[in-house]
């Protein structure tokens, strides 16, 4: 049985996309799945845009997505020799040809289609240029770019693997195609995408080609260049795209796009590529939501990717973080959360707080969807004193609350000891002393403890603080608050 070989071809153009991570994912996944090789190509032709450290964030999101690549990176820059040899047997076949169109020309050309109401297209106009013809433009110093012949009246016909049938007009590719770029020299210019995947992709022995549905027009132009290399297609499978709310492609404009940024906000990567993988692929189980990768792949088939663009849900990916969140250790998370907390400017003494920090750690876990909620979770806990919240201060005003958070200071220093019974035992007592209600003492503490009327567990909280020798500092001011 041949070995499936699939791969990602990102551009580094740009950090690591959230739709070329997806893509990503679905190649990985269908790699493991049939215990095949799943392949790393940089698609740096683009010289210009490209960066070393896009390259590098690139290589880094994967890793830590956990999408190892079994061979690569290759890098096209590299490969230059391949993509002449190619253009040049297209040429030599006569399926490829020289056009010395000036971008002027070029430009008149799509203005007179405009304004006949045609959509704008190459028309062709170099493809049977005579010896001569081609000698005066050289003469003229004009340098060309290379055209691959399209025939209009082809038709493109693909059984894609998510799709099904695609039936593709050649003269919807808009007339023959620039493979490669006018050289400075008399050599061939830089080849350029369509030329080069195919190129690649021949080199690489891949047969299966999983890529966003933004690339279909681009597969009819590579079906034919497989043809005129003599090659055998490969199988193409184009997964939907990822839409925003509003139904648009996920964009920029939708606040995050890079993976970078999904992992700053808080995301963990197991929960983020669990959420990818659901972004256009249904699981045989469809109730089945929170799976590893490796759980994923046993069960990865093409037929079950959707047509249909597949949304982009906030809640539903904090729901997935927060599953993950809830599960681990609170050794590990402890140490995921001090990074958001020191750039919060938070002073996090980790040689001494190491017990404390984990039992601050425990107390707000359950309410953690990001990595990132912890800084708004632990605001409370890394300063002697709080500023009171108007509600906080209106609340302490009420008649009543300066006899309970007296009678708890006086309590606390007759304590001797103070864990969760002693304050329990507090807590009861002064209701009972002053006969009030439970939960008038217990807002009273929360408003004086915390100057605020919301928050993580009150008697957690009383002894985190108490720990540091905080609480009745901060009791102390409400009192002044109310009384001054
Ligand atoms: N470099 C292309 C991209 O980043 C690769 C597309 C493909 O998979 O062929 O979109």
């Amino acid at each position: 049985m041949t070995t499936v070989r699939v791969r990602i071809a990102p551009s580094p153009t740009g950090n690591l996309h959230i739709g070329t991570a997806r893509t990503a994912v679905f190649n990985w996944l269908y790699a493991r799945h049939k215990n095949g090789k799943f392949i790393l190509r940089i698609e740096d032709t683009d010289q210009a845009r490209s960066r070393q450290e896009y390259t590098e964030n690139i290589k880094s999101g994967l890793e830590w997505l956990g999408l190892n690549w079994d061979e690569g990176p290759f890098f096209q820059t590299q490969r230059l020799d391949k993509y002449q040899a190619a253009i040049q047997i297209l040429l030599d076949r006569g399926l490829a040809y020289p056009c010395y169109c000036t971008p002027e020309e070029l430009d008149q050309m799509r203005e007179a289609q405009k304004a006949n109401g045609l959509a704008p297209r190459y028309d062709n106009r170099h493809r049977n240029l005579t010896g001569q013809e081609k000698a005066d433009f050289v003469a003229a110093g004009r340098k060309p770019v290379i055209r691959f012949k399209i025939d209009d009246d082809r038709e493109i016909i693909w059984q894609d693997a998510v799709r099904g049938r695609v039936v593709w007009k050649g003269s919807d590719l808009g007339g023959d195609m620039v493979i490669a770029r006018a050289g400075e020299t008399d050599d061939i210019g830089q080849p350029l995408y369509n030329l080069a995947v195919v190129v690649d992709d021949m080199d690489m022995d891949i047969n299966y080609v999983i890529r966003g549905e933004d690339h279909i027009a681009n597969t009819a132009k590579q079906i034919l260049l497989y043809e005129a290399l003599g090659a055998e297609v490969p199988v193409f499978a184009h997964t939907p795209l990822i839409l925003n709310e509003s139904g648009r492609k996920l964009s920029k404009r939708d606040g995050v796009t890079s993976i970078d940024d999904f992992r700053k906000m808080g995301f963990l990567p197991g929960a983020l590529a669990n959420y990818m993988a659901l972004l256009g692929w249904t699981p045989p189980d469809s109730t089945e939501e929170i799976f590893t990768l490796a759980q994923a792949a046993k069960q990865f088939e093409l037929e079950r990717v959707n047509k249909a663009g597949a949304k982009f849900d906030w809640a539903k990916l904090d729901w997935i973080n927060s599953q993950y969140l809830h599960k681990l250790p609170v050794e590990e998370l402890v140490e995921l959360l001090i990074p958001y907390w020191q750039d919060a400017g938070y002073p996090v003494d980790l040689d001494s707080d190491r017990s404390w920090l984990e039992s601050l750690t425990a107390m707000i876990a359950p309410s953690l969807n990001r990595l990132s909620d912890g800084v708004a979770e632990a605001k409370f806990f890394f300063s002697e004193s709080v500023t009171h919240t108007a509600e906080a201060i209106d609340f302490l005003k009420q008649d009543g609350v300066n006899d309970i958070l007296t009678g708890v200071i006086t309590a606390l220093n007759e304590a001797e000891t103070f864990e969760v019974t002693d304050a329990k035992a507090i807590i009861k007592q002064v209701t009972k002393s002053l006969k009030v209600k439970k939960g008038l003492v217990m807002r009273s503490l929360r408003a004086g403890l915390t100057g605020e009327m919301h928050g993580p567990d009150l008697i957690q909280s009383w002894l985190l603080l108490h720990q540091k020798g905080w609480d009745k500092l901060r009791l102390e001011k409400a009192l002044t608050l109310i009384n001054g």
